[in-house]
C-alpha cells in the first residue's frame, strides 16, 4: 500500500479542471492506499483574500471532497492550517530552496505578471508544496499537469535534503489521468482552466447551477470547422471539450469522434453540456445535505487529529536530523 497526498486551495470554487485533473482520482486511490486529502487553505492566502470567502470556501470544498465521493473512513480529510506542522516545515524547506529555483516557476510568473505588489508567500509558495507531501513522506500525489513543475522541485528538495542529513525521504511521484491533465479555459484554451478567474464564463464550477453549466458550455470558445476531432495542436477549443466530454460520459475520444461524425459542433456541444449535468447534479444533492447537516466540523477533526500524527513524526525526526535541540 502506498501513501498519497493532495489538495486543493479554497481560492475559489472547484471547477471541473479540478475534478478532471485531481478530486476524481483522489476518489478512485481511496480505495487502494492510505490517503491524506487536504483543502490547503494556508496556500489560498498566497493571493489577496476575503475573510469571509476564505471560510466559506474552505468550508464548501471540504463538503464537496465528500458530496464527490470521498469516505472519511478510509481517506484523511483535513485543513491544512489544522495541521501546524505544514507551516513548521514549510519554513524550513523554505531555508533549503535556492531562489534561482523559485524564479524558474511558471505558476508564480502567471501568478504575479502585470501585478505591483506580490506577497513573499506567493513566490515561496512551492517551499511550502513541498513540505505538504514530504510530511507524509507520500509515493503518490494526484495533481493535475500544472503542478509538475512544483512536484520536480519537492523531489529536488527531497534529495537536497536526503544528501545533507541522510537518507528519510520518500521520492513523490505525480499522478495524472492520461486525457484531461490540463483543462482549459472555455474562452482561451491557451490558458488553463482556473477556479481563481476573474472571468466566471471560463470554467464551470461543480457547484454551477445546470441552467448555468448549459449557457456556459453553448458559449464555449470554438474554431470555425464543423468537424468534432480530438487534435490538440490544431484544434485545442474542440479537443478540450473532447477531453470533458470523455470524463463525464466514460466514453474513449474515438467513441466520441465516430459518434458525432458529420454533425457539427451543435449537437456536440448540446449532448455535452446534459453528461456533465448528469455527473454534477447528485454530486451537488449530496452537498446541499452535507452542508445542512454541519457533519464536515467532525470530519475535518477526525481527519486532522490522524494527520497530525505522521506529520508531527516527520518533523520530530526532521528537526533532529537537522541539529535542532528537541523539547525534553
Ligand atoms: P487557482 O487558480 O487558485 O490556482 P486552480 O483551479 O488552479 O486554482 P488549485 O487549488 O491550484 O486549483 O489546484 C488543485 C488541483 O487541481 C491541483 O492538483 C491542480 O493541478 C488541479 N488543476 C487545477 N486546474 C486544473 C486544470 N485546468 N486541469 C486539470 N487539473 C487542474
Ligand atoms: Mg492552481
Amino acid at each position: 500500500m502506498k501513501r498519497v497526498l493532495s489538495g486543493m486551495q479554497s481560492s475559489g470554487q472547484l471547477t471541473i479542471g479540478n475534478y478532471i485533473g485531481a478530486l476524481r482520482n483522489f476518489v478512485n486511490l481511496q480505495h487502494l492506499h492510505r490517503c491524506y486529502f487536504m483543502v490547503v487553505d494556508m496556500h489560498a492566502i498566497t493571493v489577496p483574500q476575503d475573510p469571509a470567502a476564505l471560510k466559506e470556501q474552505t468550508e464548501s470544498i471540504a463538503s464537496l471532497y465528500i458530496a464527490a465521493g470521498l469516505d472519511p473512513n478510509k481517506a484523511s480529510i483535513f485543513l491544512q492550517s489544522h495541521v501546524p506542522a505544514h507551516a513548521e516545515l514549510g519554513w524550513i524547506m523554505t531555508t533549503l530552496t535556492y531562489m534561482g529555483e523559485l524564479e524558474r516557476m511558471t505558476q508564480f510568473k502567471d501568478k504575479s505578471a502585470g501585478k505591483e505588489s506580490v506577497g513573499a508567500g506567493l513566490f515561496t509558495y512551492p517551499s511550502l508544496m513541498a513540505a505538504d507531501i514530504l510530511l507524509y513522506n507520500a509515493d503518490l500525489i494526484p495533481v493535475g499537469d500544472d503542478q509538475k513543475q512544483h512536484l520536480e522541485l519537492t523531489r529536488d528538495l527531497a534529495n537536497r535534503f536526503n544528501n545533507r542529513f541522510g537518507e528519510f525521504f520518500t521520492m513523490p511521484e505525480p499522478y495524472m489521468p492520461e486525457i484531461g491533465a490540463r483543462i482549459m479555459s472555455l474562452d482561451d484554451a491557451s490558458k488553463k482552466m482556473s477556479k481563481s478567474s476573474p472571468n466566471p464564463g471560463s470554467y464551470i464550477a461543480m457547484l454551477d447551477e445546470p441552467a448555468v453549466i448549459r449557457k456556459k458550455l453553448s458559449r464555449a470558445v470554438t474554431d470555425s470547422g464543423r468537424e468534432v476531432k480530438y487534435d490538440p495542436q490544431n484544434k485545442p477549443e474542440v479537443s478540450n471539450l473532447i477531453s470533458i466530454y470523455s470524463h463525464f460520459a466514460n466514453m474513449s475520444v474515438a467513441e466520441i469522434e465516430a459518434k458525432y461524425d458529420g454533425q457539427g459542433y451543435g449537437p456536440f456541444k448540446k449532448d455535452l453540456a446534459e453528461v456533465v449535468v448528469a455527473v454534477l447534479e447528485p454530486i451537488q444533492e449530496r452537498y446541499r445535505e452535507i452542508r445542512k447537516s454541519g457533519e464536515i466540523f467532525d470530519i475535518l477533526k477526525k481527519g486532522a487529529a490522524e494527520a497530525s500524527e505522521l506529520a508531527n513524526e516527520t518533523l520530530l525526526e526532521v528537526k533532529k536530523r537537522m541539529g535542532f535541540v528537541l523539547p525534553s
